[in-house]
């Protein structure tokens, strides 16, 4: 155990640390269920999914049989030249629980990927139109769409740390986060910035991207499907491409299969990832609308210019068929619901701890924030004696477990959270 907790610490980097000052790590042995087996034999209960993605929990024997199937017949194969079941089988899945428009679909490695292969269609689309002039792409403040140069580029500029990359990216166009909360009225004032932004720059834009309903990495910010709305018509009406990044909120987190029900709206664009695999497998997939895609190729001489190694891997398209079966036999809205009202009683009495911002709950997400960037590595190890697994980060103390999660797993998470947030650590 030693040995190893000293060859990680020389040797391992992990998301968002460093190599000098690393942050204390846990050895994870094994993991079922909702649980996280630590080597010291120490079980937690999982409330973060693995970052959204683990939604039926983990070692699902639907997806181990899903995954050791397909590697007796074929693990991987170029793409290029070649198709495969898998691939075919997981598209078919996706088309079924996306708008229908939706129906062209490039599988590639991951979230951020996704994203990137998103942006470069909308530049794509641009010059195959005769416009290009659109180069740059317009988002809202407090967003998060992955670690690469062009995702960072329209990630929240200040948590997505430009100032590090400053003359390395590429410069775009920031509106302000809509004001708080699902159910929060419109604000006309807002609604009017937002115009006046795209009227100065609408020649420049090809596509406004953003995350519906839910910005997660990016603060935790829940806002109201009427500015979707409004967004989805103003770039409809000026030839602006509208990229919805979903990657966190698909899959039923919000309460709806993808957030942009809850606006009934129809994207140019959609990114996926996370749960698309339930946590097993690294994939991500956007989808474009058949008028895009032909906007891109409008001669045989104008391919899409992505095409990654690995792109459709037969496992992980096994895996994600799998899993998108899974959750579709599940009764995911009811759980999801379920998960909702035990956040909403359960952690509604930290409003009135003097260190607490905030708390709220939408779908399957649960979110207290304090009002101070809370000491991870001190939370982390109240919270990890209180036999649960909460990774905080910033201000935002939050949790999004896995649907399959029972009454008492839950009363555990945020009981654990309420005396944490109490003790706070951090002070
Ligand atoms: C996690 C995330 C990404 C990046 O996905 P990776 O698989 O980590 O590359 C992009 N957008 C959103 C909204 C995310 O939550």
């Amino acid at each position: 155990m030693n040995n190893l907790a000293d060859f990680d610490r020389r040797h391992i980097w992990h998301p968002y640390t460093s190599m000098t000052a690393p942050l204390p790590v846990y050895y994870a042995d094994s993991a079922e269920g909702v649980r996280i087996r630590l080597a010291d034999g120490r079980e937690l209960i999982d409330g973060m999914a693995s970052w959204w993605a683990a939604i039926h929990g983990y070692r699902h024997p639907a997806l181990n049989a899903a995954l050791t199937a397909q590697a007796r017949r074929m693990s991987h194969v170029m793409f290029g030249g070649l198709a495969h079941q898998p691939a075919a089988d997981v598209v078919e899945r996706l088309l079924a629980l996306v708008p229908e428009a939706l129906d062209c679909v490039f599988l590639s490695d991951a979230g951020s990927v996704a994203v990137e292969v998103a942006m470069k269609m909308a530049i794509q689309y641009a010059t195959g139109t005769g416009q290009p002039h659109r180069r740059r792409f317009l988002t809202l403040r407090g967003g998060y769409h992955g670690d690469t140069l062009h995702a960072m580029s329209v990630s929240d500029p200040h948590n997505g740390m430009h100032t590090l990359f400053s003359s390395a990216l590429p410069a775009q166009f920031f509106a302000e986060r809509p004001p708080a909360g699902f159910d929060a009225p419109t604000d006309e004032h807002y609604i009017g910035k937002l115009a006046a932004l795209l009227d100065r720059h609408e020649r420049d834009i090809a596509a406004v991207i953003l995350e519906p309903i839910v910005q997660g990495a990016g603060g935790m910010h829940f806002y109201a499907p009427a500015y979707l709305r409004f967004l989805r018509e103003q770039t409809a009406r000026r030839g602006i491409l509208l990229i919805l990044d979903e990657i966190a909120t698909g899959f039923g987190r919000t309460g709806r299969m993808f957030a942009h029900e809850h606006a009934g709206i129809v994207p140019d664009i959609l990114c996926v990832g996370k749960a698309l695999t339930g946590g097993m497998m690294t994939l991500g997939a956007t989808l474009a609308t058949r008028p895009v895609a032909e906007g891109i190729s409008t001669s045989a001489d104008l391919p899409f210019m992505h095409g990654p190694t690995f792109m459709g891997n037969p496992l992980a398209c096994a895996v994600a068929a799998a899993s998108l079966d899974l959750l579709c036999a599940s009764p995911w809205q009811t759980r999801v619901e379920r998960i909702g009202k035990a956040f909403r009683e359960g952690l509604e009495p930290c409003r009135s701890l003097p260190d607490v911002a905030d708390v709220r709950v939408l779908g399957a997400i649960g979110v207290v924030e304090m009002r101070e960037p809370v000491d991870v590595a001190a939370f982390q190890h109240e919270f990890v004696k209180r036999g649960v697994w909460i990774r905080p980060f910033g201000r935002l103390v939050y949790i999004m477990p896995p649907y399959c999660i029972e009454p008492s797993d839950l009363a555990t998470l945020t009981r654990a959270i309420r005396e944490v947030v109490a003790l706070n650590p951090t002070a």
